[in-house]
Order: structure tokens, then sequence, then C-alpha cells
């Protein structure tokens, strides 16, 4: 569906009737030599299936070691976030059924993380001058990114539609930083800006600590955006998650279009599903 033929109440209205509560998860290809368990190149680019190993395929008997130099940057990360650092932790394996890992799983760190309990102070312009505003962070844990898949033939780029796809598993087991906020609540209509600023000012961090080039055009930098509303003093409401928001605009435009879109929902009687949701600018 085209973004102009989904149904959105204006900005304000929608404010008027509902408090928004945010949740940022963030992705960090750091920029190490070397892949997060094996040595293959982390080099962006490169001919399809250049850098991989038996490792970074998942072949049988493969054994993986840790690459120290990325549990050193993550640790500088936590602790620019103002994070607790474990002093222990742990890898789990999050399978899943898709090709862009060909493991079947992603190695990645669940219920016990590196860095727990941070924050990240942001400024906002508002028409009464700058105001800072607390995002809590939840965590910063590592995991590794997944190949690429090129879905070819299909109008959309999508899986849907598509007469075959191509598997490049270059950018496989390169190691990734999720950082994931608390919920983010009483922002009301400076949402979409406190959104925009703290993924700025987190995209500036980690650019001056040298961990990551930070590219939000080549994906070492990516978004998703959770927005859910609920009007003031009820619980929160159910959240929709934009995958894969991939520049500062597109963070503040998602918050906006699913403020406008979940209100027009929810003011028609309807309920907001929990779902995944594409970005389209
Ligand atoms: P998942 O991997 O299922 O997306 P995460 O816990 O990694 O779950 O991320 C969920 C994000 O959404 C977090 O940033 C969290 O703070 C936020 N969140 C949780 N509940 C809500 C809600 N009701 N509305 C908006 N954001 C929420
Ligand atoms: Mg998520
Ligand atoms: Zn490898």
């Amino acid at each position: 569906m085209s973004a102009s033929a989904i149904e959105r109440m204006k900005f304000d209205d929608a404010l008027a009737a509902f408090e928004p509560v945010l949740g940022l998860e963030t992705h960090v290809e750091l920029g190490t030599a070397s892949k997060m368990f094996c040595s293959c190149s982390a080099e962006f680019g490169g001919d399809p299936n250049t850098h991989v190993c038996p490792v970074c395929l998942g072949l049988p008997g493969s054994m993986p070691v840790v690459n120290a130099s990325a549990i050193e940057s993550t640790i500088r990360m936590g602790l620019s976030l103002n994070c607790s650092i474990a002093s222990w932790c742990r890898f789990a394996r999050k399978n899943y059924f898709y090709p862009d890992m060909p493991k079947d799983y992603q190695v990645s760190q669940y219920d016990e993380p590196l860095c727990v309990d941070g924050y990240l102070d942001v400024v906002v312009a508002t028409d009464d001058g700058p105001r800072e505003f607390r995002v809590e962070i939840e965590r910063v844990h590592m995991e590794e990114d997944t190949g690429k898949l090129t879905h070819a033939g299909g109008d959309t780029g999508r899986i849907h539609g598509a007469d075959y796809s191509l598997v490049d598993y270059n950018r496989a087991g390169i190691p990734l930083i999720e950082i994931v906020t608390k919920p983010i609540v009483g922002a009301g209509e400076l949402a979409p800006l406190v959104a925009r600023a703290y993924v700025t000012e987190l995209r500036d961090l980690m650019r001056a600590l040298g961990v990551s080039d930070v590219r939000m055009d080549q994906g070492s930098l990516r978004c998703d955006v959770n927005v859910s509303l609920a009007p003031p003093g009820e619980p929160w409401g159910t959240r929709s998650e934009t995958k894969n928001v991939n520049s500062l605009r597109s963070v503040e435009r998602a918050v906006r279009f699913e403020i406008e879109r979940q209100a027009a929902v929810l003011s028609s009687g309807g309920r907001v599903g929990q779902e995944t949701r594409h970005f389209h600018e």
C-alpha cells in the first residue's frame, strides 16, 4: 500500500488525544578488521562470497573464537552510554529460518548482555529554547550481522514476487552491536525530534570513539523505531516496529508517521496490531 493511501490523523490532533511511547533499537556495525568469530575480513564490499570461511558459513565442525577488539569496542560504547559493564556475559543462538544466515541461527546476546542500564542525554530545540531529555538505555549487546540477500525479478525488491534470490555472505558474521532504549515516555509532541536527536547523538558518540564509521547510507548504523500510543493516563498501547530506518531524517519521519497512522486507527475504534513495518521515503 502506498503511504498516501494510509489513513492518518493530523499530528497536532493526534498528540491532543494520545501520548506516544517510543523505543529505539540501533544496530552499529563495528569497524573491526575481522569478523566477530573468525578472521575473515570485515571490510565493506568485495566480490560476493569472497570474505567467507567455514566459521562464518556455519560449516559443521568449525569453531568460533571471539574477537577481542569487538569486545573492547562494545565496552567503550557501554561506558560512553553510562552503562554497567558485566564481568561475565553469554552468547545465545537465535534460531530462525531465513537464508541470510547460513547457520540458521544468529549468535547474539540475549538475557546476559555485556552492558546494561545506561542513559544518553540529548538536546532538542523547542519554541521555548533548547530542552534536555534523558533517554534511558536498556542494554548494549553483541551479535553478528547477517548476509545480504538480493531478490531479483519482482517489482518491489522483496522476496515475495521475486523470481530468484542471490546471497552474499561477506557481511555475515561482522560484529554488530545493538543498543536498545528503555521505553521513552513523556516526550509528547517532541517525540519525533527526541528520536532523531538520540540517533544523531549516538552516531556522533560512536564516531568519536572510533568504533564504527556509522554510515547510515551503507547500513553500518541502522535503526528500528518502535512507537505506541495511548490516551493520557492509560496503560501503554501496542507498539509497531518500523525496521531498518536508514537516515536521521527518516527516523524523525517514521515516528511522526506512526503517531499519525496509529491515532487514526485508534480514534476510529480500531486496534493497532503488534507488527513489523518497512520504511519507505
Ligand atoms: P524486539 O526484539 O521484540 O523488538 P526489544 O526489547 O529488543 O524487542 O525492543 C523493543 C523496543 O521497544 C525497546 O526499545 C523497548 O523499550 C520498546 N518498547 C517496549 N514497549 C513499548 C511500547 N508499548 N511502546 C513503544 N515502545 C516500546
Ligand atoms: Mg526489535
Ligand atoms: Zn569467516
